[in-house]
Protein backbone atom coordinates (compact mmCIF):
# COMPACT_ATOMS: atom_id res chain seq x y z
CA UNK A 1 0.00 0.00 0.00
CA UNK A 2 1.54 3.23 -1.15
CA UNK A 3 1.74 5.86 1.90
CA UNK A 4 -0.80 8.83 1.60
CA UNK A 5 -0.24 12.51 1.65
CA UNK A 6 -2.50 14.90 4.34
CA UNK A 7 -3.62 17.61 2.00
CA UNK A 8 -6.38 19.88 3.81
CA UNK A 9 -8.75 19.44 6.63
CA UNK A 10 -12.35 18.71 6.73
CA UNK A 11 -13.97 20.43 9.38
CA UNK A 12 -17.06 19.23 10.58
CA UNK A 13 -20.70 21.12 12.15
CA UNK A 14 -19.41 21.22 15.78
CA UNK A 15 -16.15 21.53 15.67
CA UNK A 16 -14.29 18.60 14.91
CA UNK A 17 -11.71 19.23 12.42
CA UNK A 18 -10.48 15.65 10.59
CA UNK A 19 -6.91 15.47 8.61
CA UNK A 20 -7.59 14.29 5.11
CA UNK A 21 -5.08 12.08 3.28
CA UNK A 22 -5.42 11.20 -0.13
CA UNK A 23 -3.74 7.85 -2.08
CA UNK A 24 -4.51 5.91 -5.28
CA UNK A 25 -5.49 2.42 -5.16
CA UNK A 26 -4.90 -0.37 -7.80
CA UNK A 27 -8.11 -2.11 -6.00
CA UNK A 28 -10.55 0.49 -6.14
CA UNK A 29 -13.02 0.87 -9.09
CA UNK A 30 -14.69 4.62 -7.56
CA UNK A 31 -13.20 6.96 -5.23
CA UNK A 32 -13.83 5.69 -1.63
CA UNK A 33 -13.58 7.41 1.86
CA UNK A 34 -12.51 5.53 5.19
CA UNK A 35 -12.47 7.03 8.66
CA UNK A 36 -9.63 5.47 10.77
CA UNK A 37 -10.14 5.48 14.60
CA UNK A 38 -7.24 7.65 15.34
CA UNK A 39 -9.80 9.83 13.71
CA UNK A 40 -8.23 10.79 9.64
CA UNK A 41 -10.41 10.63 6.59
CA UNK A 42 -8.87 8.57 3.56
CA UNK A 43 -9.81 9.41 0.33
CA UNK A 44 -9.02 6.02 -1.93
CA UNK A 45 -8.79 6.98 -5.75
CA UNK A 46 -8.95 4.38 -8.57
CA UNK A 47 -6.22 3.91 -10.84
CA UNK A 48 -7.67 5.53 -13.57
CA UNK A 49 -8.17 8.66 -11.67
CA UNK A 50 -6.97 11.28 -13.98
CA UNK A 51 -7.89 15.40 -13.32
CA UNK A 52 -6.27 18.43 -15.88
CA UNK A 53 -5.57 20.30 -12.38
CA UNK A 54 -2.04 20.65 -10.57
CA UNK A 55 -3.06 20.23 -7.05
CA UNK A 56 -0.44 17.61 -5.79
CA UNK A 57 1.21 14.39 -7.19
CA UNK A 58 -0.08 10.87 -5.92
CA UNK A 59 2.28 7.54 -6.61
CA UNK A 60 0.60 5.09 -9.11
CA UNK A 61 1.62 1.91 -7.04
CA UNK A 62 2.69 -0.33 -9.01
CA UNK A 63 3.49 2.04 -12.00
CA UNK A 64 6.09 3.97 -11.20
CA UNK A 65 4.61 6.82 -11.83
CA UNK A 66 2.74 9.21 -10.52
CA UNK A 67 -0.51 11.20 -10.76
CA UNK A 68 -2.06 14.70 -10.40
CA UNK A 69 -5.17 15.10 -7.80
CA UNK A 70 -7.20 17.69 -7.75
CA UNK A 71 -7.89 19.65 -4.03
CA UNK A 72 -11.58 21.37 -5.34
CA UNK A 73 -12.53 17.70 -6.74
CA UNK A 74 -11.91 16.15 -3.31
CA UNK A 75 -13.15 19.03 -1.24
CA UNK A 76 -16.13 18.30 -3.14
CA UNK A 77 -16.62 14.91 -2.75
CA UNK A 78 -16.36 15.68 0.45
CA UNK A 79 -18.49 18.16 1.07
CA UNK A 80 -21.17 15.65 -0.55
CA UNK A 81 -20.47 12.97 1.36
CA UNK A 82 -20.73 15.39 4.53
CA UNK A 83 -23.50 13.78 6.09
CA UNK A 84 -21.87 9.83 6.03
CA UNK A 85 -18.68 11.73 7.94
CA UNK A 86 -20.44 13.58 10.58
CA UNK A 87 -22.22 10.19 11.34
CA UNK A 88 -19.17 7.48 11.05
CA UNK A 89 -17.77 10.61 13.60
CA UNK A 90 -20.28 10.15 15.75
CA UNK A 91 -20.44 6.67 15.64
CA UNK A 92 -16.96 5.45 16.30
CA UNK A 93 -16.86 7.58 19.50
CA UNK A 94 -16.59 4.61 21.74
CA UNK A 95 -13.20 3.28 19.66
CA UNK A 96 -11.36 6.51 19.57
CA UNK A 97 -11.86 7.00 23.79
CA UNK A 98 -10.33 4.05 24.26
CA UNK A 99 -7.61 4.28 21.86
CA UNK A 100 -7.21 7.54 23.99
CA UNK A 101 -7.45 6.30 27.32
CA UNK A 102 -4.91 2.93 26.50
CA UNK A 103 -2.88 6.01 24.75
CA UNK A 104 -2.73 7.60 28.25
CA UNK A 105 -2.50 4.70 30.21
CA UNK A 106 1.42 4.59 28.63
CA UNK A 107 3.33 0.87 29.55
CA UNK A 108 1.59 -1.99 31.04
CA UNK A 109 1.77 -3.75 34.26
CA UNK A 110 -0.22 -6.22 33.33
CA UNK A 111 -1.48 -8.56 29.83
CA UNK A 112 -3.64 -11.07 29.39
CA UNK A 113 -3.43 -13.20 26.59
CA UNK A 114 -7.11 -14.49 26.32
CA UNK A 115 -6.66 -17.10 23.47
CA UNK A 116 -4.30 -19.06 25.63
CA UNK A 117 -5.46 -18.64 29.34
CA UNK A 118 -2.41 -16.79 30.16
CA UNK A 119 -2.04 -13.64 32.09
CA UNK A 120 0.93 -11.78 32.64
CA UNK A 121 2.47 -9.69 35.06
CA UNK A 122 5.20 -7.20 34.16
CA UNK A 123 7.50 -5.75 36.42
CA UNK A 124 10.11 -2.60 35.51
CA UNK A 125 13.70 -2.52 36.84
CA UNK A 126 15.82 0.25 36.30
CA UNK A 127 19.11 -0.15 36.07
CA UNK A 128 22.52 1.38 34.56
CA UNK A 129 21.79 -1.10 31.32
CA UNK A 130 21.72 0.82 28.22
CA UNK A 131 19.01 -0.55 26.28
CA UNK A 132 16.36 -2.89 27.78
CA UNK A 133 16.74 -6.91 28.48
CA UNK A 134 13.69 -8.78 28.88
CA UNK A 135 14.23 -11.84 31.35
CA UNK A 136 12.81 -14.93 30.40
CA UNK A 137 9.19 -15.35 31.51
CA UNK A 138 8.50 -17.23 34.86
CA UNK A 139 5.69 -19.25 35.37
CA UNK A 140 3.76 -18.45 38.38
CA UNK A 141 1.06 -20.95 38.88
CA UNK A 142 -1.93 -22.38 37.20
CA UNK A 143 -5.22 -21.62 38.87
CA UNK A 144 -9.27 -21.73 37.88
CA UNK A 145 -8.84 -18.88 35.40
CA UNK A 146 -5.43 -20.19 33.89
CA UNK A 147 -1.76 -19.80 33.40
CA UNK A 148 -0.15 -17.01 35.43
CA UNK A 149 3.43 -15.59 34.62
CA UNK A 150 5.60 -13.03 35.08
CA UNK A 151 7.92 -10.90 32.76
CA UNK A 152 10.17 -8.33 33.73
CA UNK A 153 12.02 -5.86 32.15
CA UNK A 154 15.44 -4.55 33.03
CA UNK A 155 17.58 -1.48 31.95
CA UNK A 156 16.32 1.82 30.70
CA UNK A 157 12.91 1.31 31.84
CA UNK A 158 12.19 5.01 32.08
CA UNK A 159 12.39 5.55 27.94
CA UNK A 160 9.23 4.35 27.36
CA UNK A 161 9.86 4.16 24.10
CA UNK A 162 12.35 1.13 24.17
CA UNK A 163 9.78 -0.63 26.83
CA UNK A 164 7.34 -0.73 23.90
CA UNK A 165 9.41 -1.97 21.22
CA UNK A 166 10.78 -4.64 24.00
CA UNK A 167 7.45 -5.40 24.28
CA UNK A 168 5.87 -5.49 20.81
CA UNK A 169 9.00 -7.83 20.67
CA UNK A 170 8.26 -10.35 23.11
CA UNK A 171 4.60 -10.19 22.01
CA UNK A 172 5.68 -11.53 18.40
CA UNK A 173 8.14 -14.26 19.74
CA UNK A 174 5.64 -15.40 22.44
CA UNK A 175 3.01 -15.31 19.83
CA UNK A 176 5.22 -17.07 17.05
CA UNK A 177 6.25 -20.08 19.93
CA UNK A 178 2.35 -20.31 21.18
CA UNK A 179 0.00 -19.21 18.57
CA UNK A 180 0.48 -22.46 15.61
CA UNK A 181 -0.27 -24.97 18.45
CA UNK A 182 -3.65 -22.86 19.45
CA UNK A 183 -4.30 -22.29 15.53
CA UNK A 184 -3.98 -25.66 14.85
CA UNK A 185 -6.24 -26.54 17.75
CA UNK A 186 -9.23 -25.03 16.43
CA UNK A 187 -8.28 -26.87 12.92
CA UNK A 188 -8.03 -30.11 14.09
CA UNK A 189 -11.28 -29.51 16.09
CA UNK A 190 -13.13 -28.64 12.95
CA UNK A 191 -11.59 -31.18 10.46
CA UNK A 192 -9.31 -28.49 8.87
CA UNK A 193 -5.38 -28.99 7.19
CA UNK A 194 -3.91 -26.33 7.01
CA UNK A 195 -0.76 -26.26 4.22
CA UNK A 196 1.27 -24.23 6.77
CA UNK A 197 0.83 -21.61 10.20
CA UNK A 198 2.57 -18.40 10.21
CA UNK A 199 2.68 -16.12 12.68
CA UNK A 200 3.28 -12.51 11.81
CA UNK A 201 3.06 -8.87 12.86
CA UNK A 202 0.47 -7.71 9.71
CA UNK A 203 -1.09 -4.61 9.84
CA UNK A 204 -4.47 -3.97 7.55
CA UNK A 205 -5.86 -7.96 8.30
CA UNK A 206 -6.26 -10.13 11.15
CA UNK A 207 -5.03 -13.15 9.03
CA UNK A 208 -4.74 -14.18 5.57
CA UNK A 209 -4.96 -17.53 3.67
CA UNK A 210 -2.89 -18.61 0.48
CA UNK A 211 -4.07 -20.12 -2.43
CA UNK A 212 -1.55 -23.29 -0.75
CA UNK A 213 -3.32 -23.37 2.72
CA UNK A 214 -0.77 -21.44 4.35
CA UNK A 215 -2.71 -19.65 7.05
CA UNK A 216 -1.38 -16.56 8.74
CA UNK A 217 -2.08 -15.08 11.51
CA UNK A 218 -1.20 -11.50 13.16
CA UNK A 219 0.43 -11.65 16.84
CA UNK A 220 -1.92 -9.14 18.26
CA UNK A 221 -4.51 -11.58 18.41
CA UNK A 222 -3.01 -13.02 21.23
CA UNK A 223 -4.80 -9.64 22.67
CA UNK A 224 -8.33 -10.42 21.80
CA UNK A 225 -11.05 -11.93 23.25
CA UNK A 226 -11.21 -15.01 23.14
CA UNK A 227 -14.19 -15.42 20.45
CA UNK A 228 -12.67 -12.86 18.31
CA UNK A 229 -9.23 -14.42 18.22
CA UNK A 230 -11.09 -17.94 17.36
CA UNK A 231 -13.20 -16.46 14.78
CA UNK A 232 -10.15 -15.08 12.87
CA UNK A 233 -8.75 -18.26 12.92
CA UNK A 234 -12.24 -19.92 12.13
CA UNK A 235 -12.13 -17.60 9.16
CA UNK A 236 -9.03 -18.41 7.58
CA UNK A 237 -9.71 -22.26 7.94
CA UNK A 238 -13.03 -21.66 6.05
CA UNK A 239 -10.90 -20.46 3.44
CA UNK A 240 -9.28 -23.73 2.99
CA UNK A 241 -12.24 -24.88 0.87
CA UNK A 242 -13.54 -21.97 -0.01
CA UNK A 243 -11.31 -18.75 -1.02
CA UNK A 244 -14.02 -16.30 -1.60
CA UNK A 245 -16.23 -14.11 0.28
CA UNK A 246 -19.43 -15.61 -1.26
CA UNK A 247 -22.35 -16.81 0.21
CA UNK A 248 -21.51 -20.01 0.80
CA UNK A 249 -18.17 -19.02 2.19
CA UNK A 250 -20.21 -17.36 5.06
CA UNK A 251 -22.79 -20.38 5.14
CA UNK A 252 -19.74 -22.53 6.04
CA UNK A 253 -18.03 -20.45 8.24
CA UNK A 254 -20.91 -19.79 10.36
CA UNK A 255 -21.80 -23.56 10.61
CA UNK A 256 -18.62 -24.05 12.69
CA UNK A 257 -19.25 -24.03 16.54
CA UNK A 258 -17.95 -20.58 18.44
CA UNK A 259 -18.25 -18.95 14.45
CA UNK A 260 -20.65 -15.79 14.45
CA UNK A 261 -21.87 -13.02 12.07
CA UNK A 262 -22.05 -10.76 15.37
CA UNK A 263 -17.80 -11.60 15.88
CA UNK A 264 -17.38 -11.27 12.10
CA UNK A 265 -18.35 -7.86 12.55
CA UNK A 266 -16.47 -7.03 15.87
CA UNK A 267 -13.55 -8.05 14.07
CA UNK A 268 -13.79 -5.19 11.78
CA UNK A 269 -13.50 -2.69 14.64
CA UNK A 270 -11.24 -4.96 17.14
CA UNK A 271 -8.21 -2.87 16.47
CA UNK A 272 -9.17 -0.35 19.04
CA UNK A 273 -9.06 -3.30 21.91
CA UNK A 274 -5.29 -3.79 21.05
CA UNK A 275 -3.55 -2.05 23.89
CA UNK A 276 -1.69 1.38 22.03
CA UNK A 277 1.64 0.19 23.96
CA UNK A 278 1.16 -3.16 21.10
CA UNK A 279 -0.27 -1.37 18.15
CA UNK A 280 1.41 2.39 17.99
CA UNK A 281 5.05 2.69 16.56
CA UNK A 282 7.28 3.15 19.19
CA UNK A 283 8.10 6.96 20.00
ZN1 LIG B 1 -11.47 -13.80 4.10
Amino acid sequence: MAPSTEITRFVCRGGNELPVRVRISTRAKRRKLSLSYSGELEVILPLGYASDARSGLLDRPGTGSSSRYDLDDITDFLEQNRNWIERAVQRTIPERTAIQASREEGLPTSMTFEPLTEHWRVDYQHSDLNGIRIGRPAFLDQDFDGAHYALTLSGAVDDEGLCRLALQRFVLNWARQRLPQYVQGICDEIGATPGGINVKRRKTSWGTCSSKGLITVDARILLLPKNLARQVVLHEAAHLSIMDHSPQFYQRLYSFPGSSEASEKALKKASALIPAWLSDPPR
